[in-house]
């Protein structure tokens, strides 16, 4: 992270002002039991505005659902546009993308094209709201914001800061299999700290994940006895479901995410949170775990304003170490 980055962050917690909000109360995590979504490929919007990094020009922020501080926060995106947009930053996204999932796609100008024939758009230029990018992201949405790192150290993420959370679907879809038997087809049982009596998880063999979470297995189950309270037993990892209160896939359907204990975990709505409102920050998981899932890869649902410490996904795209 840029020096200062932080500091900006923080200003973007005073920036964006109160957003109003709609109660999502229903249980479970990020993979808790949800309606099954359809499909969904991004279309070009038609309303092209400057890409992020250009002037902030006042759009219809009421297409889609639109519920938080739209016009502050389009003003944080225009700072985190400034940091790391351009066509220079475009251009690192997109190597970023490419080197995380190799062989996977290609990106032809303003499209990721995958062999299936699926042609997603990169970028629809279109400025959104924290809530408008978690319902209508395209590709190059999803890293809007940065993700910190464990080793940065521990903290309250800034306000409506959601690194990872940020997702397109049909990108996902392409990569891991756009149905829930093609994503069957797929995984594999990985022993979950064995030595611990943690089981087993469930996850995909896309782009080395189960290889990747038995290593992650390995090196967790090396960490002082203070540390396995937190393991095991594991909430679970493929399972075809959607993200409780919406009717977006859970990065659980594609098998690119687990779950540890539940026991020593918290999760924004299980506090009663509203999706736009205040939400302080509750974590209890120690950051040498952080810090070995990502050592291979996977990012922490810790690193979200919307919290949710048990869940841990497979994102090379967003660790530099796992994109070069
Ligand atoms: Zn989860």
């Amino acid at each position: 992270m840029p020096p200062g980055l932080r500091a900006i962050l923080a200003a973007f917690g005073l920036l964006v002002g109160a957003g109003c909000a709609v109660a999502i109360a229903a249980p479970g995590d990020e993979e808790a039991i949800g309606p099954t979504a359809g499909p969904s490929i991004t279309a070009p919007a038609a309303d092209t505005i400057p890409p992020a990094g250009g002037p902030v020009i006042p759009v219809d922020g009421e297409n889609g659902v639109n519920r938080s501080g739209k016009g502050d926060s389009r003003l944080v995106q225009s700072l985190f546009g400034r940091l790391f947009g351009g066509a220079a930053g475009d251009d690192a996204k997109k190597r970023a993308l490419l080197a995380a999932y190799p062989g996977a796609f290609t990106i032809e100008g303003n499209e990721v094209v995958f062999p299936s024939g699926v042609r997603i758009v990169w970028d629809d230029r279109r400025q959104k709201t924290p809530a408008e990018l978690l319902t209508q992201a395209d590709v190059e949405d999803m890293f809007v914001y940065p993700y910190p790192l464990a080793r940065e150290g521990a903290g309250a993420p800034p306000r409506l800061a959601d690194p990872g959370r940020i997702r397109n679907e049909a990108f996902f879809r392409a990569l891991y299999g756009g149905s829930q038997q093609a994503v069957a087809a797929t995984v594999t049982r990985v022993p979950w700290v064995p030595a611990l009596g943690g089981g087993a998880m469930t996850v995909t063999t896309r782009f080395g994940v189960a290889e990747r979470l038995k290593r992650v297995s390995d090196d967790l189950e090396r960490l002082p006895p203070q540390f396995h309270r937190y393991l095991a037993p594991p909430a679970g990892g493929f399972v075809w479901r959607a993200i409780a209160g919406t009717n977006r896939l859970s990065v659980h359907s594609f098998g690119a995410a687990v779950d540890i204990n539940t026991a020593y975990s918290d999760y924004w709505q299980w506090d009663g949170q509203p999706e736009g409102g205040d939400i302080p920050f509750r974590n209890r998981i120690p950051l040498e775990i952080v810090e070995i899932f990502e050592r291979h890869c996977f990012i922490w649902g810790g690193r979200w304003y919307h919290y949710d410490t048990m869940h841990f996904e497979y994102r090379p795209e967003l660790i530099p170490a796992c994109h070069r």
